[in-house]
């Protein structure tokens, strides 16, 4: 099985940017790229801020840990020098099909031939994009949570297409970058993650929309009865309340009427969850 060394990360926003930084942080060198030397700028100033987070959050962190990390941490605007000599890429740029495809197209052309292609998509299947990377074989999903250091899964999701031996070195490599991987035997718009969370907040919301109860009270009963420690609604407030609004818009009727309630109580009135100080909760 090859085994995953350099790894270069593709896209520098809010996911690749933590990717880059924990993969780093796991001892890999890596090179974040990004479309302009102005985003790199502003990539150096996430890491900087992300090895701060780390201190402060991540066990066991030391200011001699985070400075390794950012010394195993290179930038570039060349697509062909950042993926001179990668093992593996993470593609995490923005959520639009044509944008993933072009990026594995022009990939392809300068990528070693060793590079496995691993997309961060949160819904799009990798089958939608394989086709475009010219190498279906060394192609799959490799799905963050936002937040890795703290909510470490990583949904692992290959094509028919894709080799045993390319699914397998991603497998390790995600437990070698402190992620535990969730290795997934086919294809599922959603991954397991989001199979489940998209229709519990949506059942959450109806219960709340529907007026059958206040969203604190099912919060309440979801605890006390299954003792998990959160509820739907502390759920969406960690999320933020844009991104379940933008899904439920995209569903059928009955979802855009939920998106509708989400947009007219809360959403409207500057409540949309924990990073603003305000959602279904006041923090
Ligand atoms: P983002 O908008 O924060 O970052 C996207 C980055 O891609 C930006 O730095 C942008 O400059 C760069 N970019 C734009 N066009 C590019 C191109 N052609 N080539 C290379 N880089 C380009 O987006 P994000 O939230 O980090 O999401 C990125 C991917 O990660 C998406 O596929 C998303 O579904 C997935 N994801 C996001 C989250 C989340 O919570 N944000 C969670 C899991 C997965």
């Amino acid at each position: 099985m090859a085994t995953i060394n350099n790894i270069a990360v593709l896209g520098t926003g809010v996911l690749g940017s933590q990717i880059a930084f924990q993969s780093a942080y796991s001892g890999k060198k890596v090179v974040a790229y990004d479309i302009n030397d102005e985003i790199l700028v502003k990539a150096k100033e996430r890491a900087d801020g992300l090895a701060k987070t780390y201190l402060a959050e991540v066990p066991g962190a030391t200011q001699a840990k985070v400075d390794a990390a950012l010394a195993n941490l290179s930038f570039s605007s060349d697509l062909s020098v950042a993926v001179a000599d990668a093992d593996l890429v993470i593609e995490a740029v923005p959520e639009v099909l044509s944008i993933k495809q072009d990026t594995f197209a022009k990939l392809n052309a300068v990528a070693p031939e060793k590079t496995i292609f691993a997309t961060n998509s949160s819904t799009l299947l990798p089958s939608d994009i394989a086709p475009s990377s010219g190498r279906v074989d060394r192609f799959l999903a490799m799905h963050f949570a936002n937040r890795v250091w703290q909510f470490n899964t990583a949904e692992i999701m290959g094509t028919p297409e894709t080799s045993k031996e390319s699914f397998d070195a991603v497998v390790a490599c995600a437990s070698e970058i402190g992620m535990v991987p969730i290795p997934m035997h086919k294809e599922k718009a959603g991954y397991v993650l989001n199979s489940l969370l998209v229709p519990f907040l949506s059942a959450a919301a109806q219960l709340a929309a529907g007026d059958y109860a206040d969203p604190k009270d099912v919060d309440k009963v979801w605890r006390i009865a299954t003792g998990a420690p959160i509820g739907p609604f502390q759920i969406y407030d960690i999320v933020g309340l844009n991104t379940p609004y933008n899904i439920m818009m995209s569903g059928d009727e009955g979802q855009q009427k939920l998106g509708k309630w989400l947009k007219e109580n809360y959403i409207d009135k500057g409540r949309l969850g924990m990073a603003t100080g305000h959602g279904f909760y006041d923090y």
